[in-house]
């Protein structure tokens, strides 16, 4: 099973590519593909386009835009393709009241028909399989049953990504980068042996390439990894493709387009199979933090006490991205923008709610997450992430080893951020 993502078929060279990395392997019988993506910077996206011509006074000039980018696209690959055709049903159907997520799902629509066209393989809509309820929400089991039974017949097909259709007959979307998704369901209903993910980056990097120069590609990494990494913000695939792979053991590889030679990142169930040189799969962080501490006698022993404070967290509508628990001391961790402007107002509601020693609250945090399926299992990771920081001068605020054992949360000073990250990826990679 793979799955192009819309810069790997932003032109008609970048559809050449995909094809020829379709073709070079036998073992790749079935392909999702996104919508034709941003060709430079400055460019739009096809979904984008289509989004706004479901806008007031809108439709006929994107749809100047979008065709003319379908069809160079089919031009350059020499294709003969009915594009007025399909363009003609479109607009009808839309006229017609299809609706917007129809509209908005065309990109992937024609997007599949090119490359069913040029590969010479069938094309299979997703509305026949992907399978939405009235308000929207996939139906997981009875989408997987069905592709498989649709699927059977076909030994290689393009399906189109992102949409489905619901109980009433109406096409519907997932939310945006949902063609991961769509992959995902495949390669689980097919029992893909991998599903390979191609898109312009080489996989996921061991550190945020602002800070750290160069970092390296993570080779191997675990679902459960993965979910700790994307949980901090670091973007790979759509959070919802990786359920229907993980949940039957279908590995991902996350490739590169433009760098087929690259092996990517490759996403398992279980590492162990693989030699792991280094000790740590991923370094992500965040600024912007703050926590809040409160004292009181026996806090933590007397659980009504505790469950007073957390009323007060969500009457005031504050998310917990984090919370350690000492004797008398209860420290949250939340993001800097829910407290501003009223620290001392949220103070003094928390120490009244269980008569509190002293509440203290301070911003201006950065948070380190180190992700590492050998943190409990190793001696020496956690200590080395600390050294490597104390070597620097860097105080750690709050520590969290995470529950599973694969991770560890560190708070420090904001000014402290770039350096911290730079120390722990020296340690482990540089060394
Ligand atoms: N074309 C859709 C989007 O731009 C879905 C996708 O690319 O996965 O969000």
């Amino acid at each position: 099973m793979v799955k192009f993502g819309g810069t790997s078929l932003a032109t008609a060279a970048q559809f050449k590519k995909a094809a020829a990395i379709v073709r070079e392997e036998e073992a790749r019988h079935y392909v999702v593909v996104s919508a034709p993506g941003k060709r430079n910077k400055e460019d739009i996206k096809v979904t984008d386009l289509f989004i706004k011509a479901t806008e007031e006074g809108q439709f006929d000039s994107m749809m100047i835009k979008i065709i003319t980018r379908f069809r160079s696209i089919v031009r350059g690959l020499g294709l003969d393709f009915d594009l007025d055709s399909e363009i003609d049903r479109i607009r009808n159907t839309y006229r017609d009241g299809a609706g917007e997520d129809y509209l908005v799902s065309r990109g992937e629509y024609l997007a599949a028909k090119i490359m069913a066209a040029y590969l010479g393989y069938d094309f299979v809509d997703a509305e026949e399989m992907i399978l939405f309820d009235e308000k929207g929400d996939l139906q997981y089991k009875e989408t997987v049953a069905r592709i498989a039974t649709v699927m059977d017949p076909h030994d290689n097909a393009v399906v189109p990504g992102f949409y489905g259709k619901d109980t009433e007959g109406r096409i519907r979307t997932f939310s945006r980068g949902g063609s991961d998704i769509t992959g995902a369901l495949v390669a689980a209903a097919v029992k893909g042996d991998v599903y390979e993910n191609w898109t312009d980056v080489s996989g996921l990097l061991m550190a945020d390439p602002g800070i750290v120069r160069n970092p390296l590609t993570v080779p191997v990494i675990t679902y459960k990894e993965l979910r700790e990494i994307t949980a901090r913000g670091t973007e790979v695939m759509h959070e919802d493709a990786v359920y229907p792979v993980r949940k039957v053991g279908i590995p991902v590889n996350i490739r590169n387009t433009d760098k087929p030679e690259e092996a990517g990142t490759l996403i398992v169930k279980n590492a162990d199979y693989y030699p792991s040189i280094l000790k740590i799969s991923g370094i992500s962080g965040e600024t912007g933090h703050a926590s809040i501490m409160v004292e009181k006698d026996r806090l933590n022993a007397d659980s009504d006490i505790r469950t007073k404070l957390l009323q007060v967290f969500a009457q005031e509508e504050i998310t917990v991205n984090s919370m350690l628990a000492g004797v008398d001391t209860l420290n949250v961790l939340v993001d800097e923008e829910q407290v501003k402007g009223r620290k001392r107002e949220l103070s003094e509601k928390l120490r009244t709610a269980i008569d509190a020693d002293k509440v203290s609250i301070t911003d201006g945090l950065a948070t380190i997450a180190i992700v590492s399926r050998h943190m409990a299992v190793s001696p020496g990771v956690s200590v080395r992430i600390l050294t490597a920081l104390a070597a620097e001068q860097i105080n750690v605020k709050l520590l969290d080893y995470g529950v599973d054992g694969i991770s560890m949360l560190i708070g420090i000073e904001e000014n402290n951020f770039r350096e911290a990250i730079k120390a722990i990826y020296s340690e482990f990679v540089k060394k």
